[in-house]
């Protein structure tokens, strides 16, 4: 029997029927799916490394012989430990592998068996030990040895009742027979991967050579690139296609508001003001990203946007992630837009302003302000020509799209503070075109950030405290918790409360969560702008778009239980007025990952900066948002490392979608179910 791509798992005679079991429970059912189960790594079980004498630096993969086992008790931990010697040394070297707490694999591990263990060697007294190895077991009598010995083996990520060498030997047998036609080229021809694909699906498992191997990767990983490019590509024809009209009016609205703020806009908010009206102006629907530091101004400069479109007589919708940025935005807009003669609306789970009529047949409210509430408004509007859309990446794309349909092809302008490298926005966000504010605006206080060990400086956090709320200041609080938990050893806001309220007396605290009740969350918030509380004792509710320019004291608790980014996103709620600002991020628990981590934010406040470091430390999957960037897509590809090949793969799906922007030629036709046409629900943020 030879396979093609689209073969059944289920029909393959010689596969075992526990595996087929397990691997239907994950999602596999035809032989593409497991052929792109790729290895994690791969060993040369051709020329093992030398049987370990010493520590080392990183992984080994080495073979021995077991001459002893036995389980024993530290203190209430329980032990398995396997001596294993070096057998073809004379059994002069040993070395033990240990494992905690986990009783079965007793069972696995005889004296007397061949091993093959991988693991970074560590020394204890005298002895050499590796904790929790991985290995296989060397069965001498097993036919297939020629699948799992003597060559660059695969080594494959597992889950539940799915093994090694079974899985192995699967793939091999799938490898042997498949199906030269049955394997369409994903890729367009061209001139820099040359390898076809049904040739790098072999390789790729079971490789002949290193070099083999690196090719094989390099063809797999440009597809990869190649279709997450083509769904971009794809995205932006469709939209260019759309329908669409003009919707800029003249600027006296805009001009009067300008003339009216107490500050000048800065010139890349000018800027980025500049490229909105020109989009507003063409008949082609405007799809633009506004990027822009947190405190760089993104609110004003969708304001000017929305000016523009109402003045054009359409209406504007602006959407944001949480209900306190709504409430604010809200704010501000009433205040900036009622003495123009604009109404501003507002629709949260909690209110929903006017009457009790569906949004758009109210008595015309030229701008509605909201949160995902909006999205569950029954009623749609032709005159919406105008969506914006706060803290994109807080929204699923679903979500997004939504709010766009409830007008018919609006303009849509979305905003983000996380700084994106660029070759990541082309290849991710390449349907939009970008701008970016890239200053923020002159006169604010330095903002310090300081990393430090909560036991030791809490008393002095208190001084520091009353000092600065001496002198006029407001404080933010922050804890990862709403209350005390069992299972986490972290703090909450709720178990933390009382005792800040008494040591920071005669100050006033206030507690602010998201299970507290929507019009209590308004009143302190409302409160906490007036100066009337001095410090908020939150969670991350405060995380986006909170904007109270005389408070300028974080401290952030438990800070390493937090992003990168969302770190950032955080102390963006300070800085934002003329006074300097201070940023204490508390740490007890100091592990590597968040001794970096903490000491990027106190190395840098600029969010580009940070967000390189985010990236190294964490990959663009968590940047921006997994499953709204097609980046869980990307099994072999890296974003960061290959951008020549991104670029390469690139070229090739534009110059498909100009020639075929559809994707409805019968040459094409296969690639069409490689396109996200699905969608997502990701991003409900309450
Ligand atoms: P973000 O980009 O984080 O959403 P905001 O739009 O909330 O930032 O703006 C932060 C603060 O800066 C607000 O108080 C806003 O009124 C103020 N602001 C915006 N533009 C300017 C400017 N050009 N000069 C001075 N202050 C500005
Ligand atoms: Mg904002």
């Amino acid at each position: 029997m030879s396979f093609t791509a689209e073969t059944p798992i289920a029909e393959i005679a010689s596969l075992d029927k526990k595996l087929l079991k397990n691997l239907t429970k994950i999602g596999y059912t035809k032989v593409n799916d497991l052929l792109s189960h790729y290895p994690k790594r791969y060993e040369n079980r051709e020329r093992f490394d030398e049987f370990p004498h010493e520590a080392t630096e990183s992984p080994i993969c080495f073979k021995g012989e077991v001459i002893d086992s036995s389980r024993k008790f530290y203190g209430r931990r329980r032990f398995f430990e396997a001596l294993i010697s070096d057998s073809e040394g004379a059994g002069l070297n040993q070395i033990t592998l240990r494992w905690f707490n986990m009783v079965f694999i007793h069972k696995i591990i005889m004296v007397g068996q061949k091993i093959i263990v991988y693991g970074k060697v560590k020394k204890s007294g005298k002895r050499l030990i590796i904790d929790h190895p991985e290995f296989e077991i060397v069965e001498t009598n097993n036919t297939n040895s020629g699948i799992h010995l003597e060559r660059i083996t695969p080594i494959y990520p597992l889950s539940s009742g799915i093994s090694q060498r079974p899985l192995r030997e699967a793939l091999f047998n799938i490898v042997e027979n498949i199906e030269g036609n049955g394997f369409p080229e994903i890729l367009p021809p061209n001139d820099f991967v040359e390898m076809p694909r049904i040739k790098a699906l072999g390789a790729i498992h079971f490789p002949a050579s290193d070099n083999e191997l690196a090719e094989a990767r390099r063809a797999l990983a440009c597809e990869e690139f190649f279709i997450l490019q083509l769904n971009v590509a794809y995205r932006k024809a469709q939209h260019n296609a759309l329908p669409g009209s003009a919707n800029c009016g003249p600027g006296k609205l805009l001009s009067n508001l300008l003339s009216s703020l107490p500050f000048e806009m800065t010139a890349a908010q000018s800027r980025c003001v500049d490229e909105i009206r020109s989009d507003l102006a063409s008949t082609k629907p405007m799809n633009r990203l506004l990027q822009g530091d947190v405190g760089s101004g993104k609110t004003l400069v969708a304001v000017c946007a929305i000016l523009l479109a109402v003045e054009a007589g359409s209406e504007a919708a602006l959407m944001a992630p949480t209900q306190i940025l709504a409430e604010q935005h809200h704010a501000v807009l009433s205040q900036w837009l009622e003495p123009l003669g604009i109404n501003v609306g507002l629709c949260t789970a909690k209110k929903k302003t006017g009457s009790d009529l569906p949004l758009f047949e109210q008595n015309s409210p030229g701008v509605i302000v909201g949160t995902h509430a909006l999205l569950y408004d029954s009623s749609n509007s032709e005159n919406l020509g105008l969506v914006v859309i706060d803290e994109q990446h807080k929204f699923g794309v679903s979500q997004r799209q939504k709010l766009i349909n409830k007008g018919s092809c609006p303009d849509v302008l979305v905003m983000t503070a996380t700084p994106i490298p660029r070759t990541l926005t082309l290849t991710v966000y390449g349907d939009l075109d970008v701008s970016v504010i890239d200053e923020l605006p002159p006169g604010r206080g330095k903002i310090n950030t300081y990393v430090r060990q909560s036991k030791k400086h809490l008393s002095d956090s208190v001084k520091f405290l009353k000092t600065k709320l001496g002198e006029g200041r407001q404080a933010y609080i922050v804890y990862p918790l709403i209350e005390d938990s069992e299972k986490i050893k972290v703090g909450s806001v709720e178990g933390e409360f009382q005792k800040w309220s008494e040591n920071l007396s005669p100050f006033k605290c206030e507690l602010l969560h998201g299970r507290i009740a929507p019009d209590e969350k308004d009143s302190i918030m409302d409160r906490f702008r007036s100066g009337a509380i001095h410090v908020l004792i939150s969670t991350t509710v405060i995380e986006v778009g909170v904007d109270v320019p005389n408070a300028t004291i974080m401290y952030v608790f438990d800070a390493e239980r937090f992003g990168l980014a969302q770190l950032h996103q955080l102390r963006g709620r300070i800085g934002r007025g003329k006074h300097n600002s201070y940023c204490v991020l508390m740490t007890d628990k100091v592990t590597d990952d968040s001794k970096q981590k903490l000491k990027a934010l106190e190395e840098s406040s600029d969010g580009f900066v940070i967000a390189e470091t985010d990236l190294k430390l964490r990959g663009p999957g968590e940047l921006l948002g997994k499953a709204q960037s097609g980046i869980d897509r990307l099994k072999l590809g890296d974003l960061i490392t290959e951008t020549e090949l991104v670029k390469q793969s690139r070229s090739l799906s534009s110059a498909l979608i100009k020639l075929d922007p559809n994707i409805e030629n019968p040459e094409n036709l296969h690639l069409r179910t490689l396109i996200m046409l699905d969608d997502d629900n990701d991003g409900v943020v309450a």
